[in-house]
């Protein structure tokens, strides 16, 4: 095991249904603690320069659409082995296939509108939250 920190969003579908609450409260009580949280409205080039290794994907237009349709909650979480446990509490991409109790499960709709992002491995976790946070704001 290892003390790790990854990126969460709570994404503009779980903003506008009132859902922030409820997501941050699952993460501290599976451990994992805030170190670093902001409301925000991402701009297009923000949300297309966060979500670049997926430009060339039919789907990009869609993304950046929705990732700035409205606020987010960007947050840096920390715990054990947080990186692939955020990922396994917030379930597959599709909500369809994603496991009973798990975040997409519980709150997204679709595939394009899921609620919740998770950094994928240790070098996006230190990208992703370069790209939203400085040292000095987590702690
Ligand atoms: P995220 O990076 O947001 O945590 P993920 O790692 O589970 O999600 P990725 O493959 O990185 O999935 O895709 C990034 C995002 O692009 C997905 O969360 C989803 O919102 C969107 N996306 C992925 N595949 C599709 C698709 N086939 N149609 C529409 N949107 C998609
Ligand atoms: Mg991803």
């Amino acid at each position: 095991m290892s003390r790790e920190r990854t990126l969460s969003i709570i994404k503009p579908d779980a903003v506008r249904a009132g859902n922030i609450g409820n997501i941050i409260a699952r993460f501290e009580r599976e451990g994992l603690a805030i170190a670093g949280a902001r409301k925000c409205q991402l701009s297009q080039a923000e949300a297309e320069g966060f979500y670049a290794e997926h430009s060339a994907r039919g789907f990009f237009g869609e993304l950046v659409a929705f990732m700035t349709s409205g606020p987010v909650v960007v947050m840096v979480l920390e715990g054990d082995d947080a990186i692939v446990r955020n990922r396994t509490i917030m379930g597959a991409t599709n909500p369809a296939n994603a496991a009973e109790g798990t975040l997409r499960k519980l709150y997204a709709a679709s595939v394009g509108e899921n609620a919740v992002h998770g950094s994928d491995s240790p070098a996006s976790a230190a990208r992703e939250i370069a790209y939203f946070f400085r040292a000095i704001e987590l702690s």
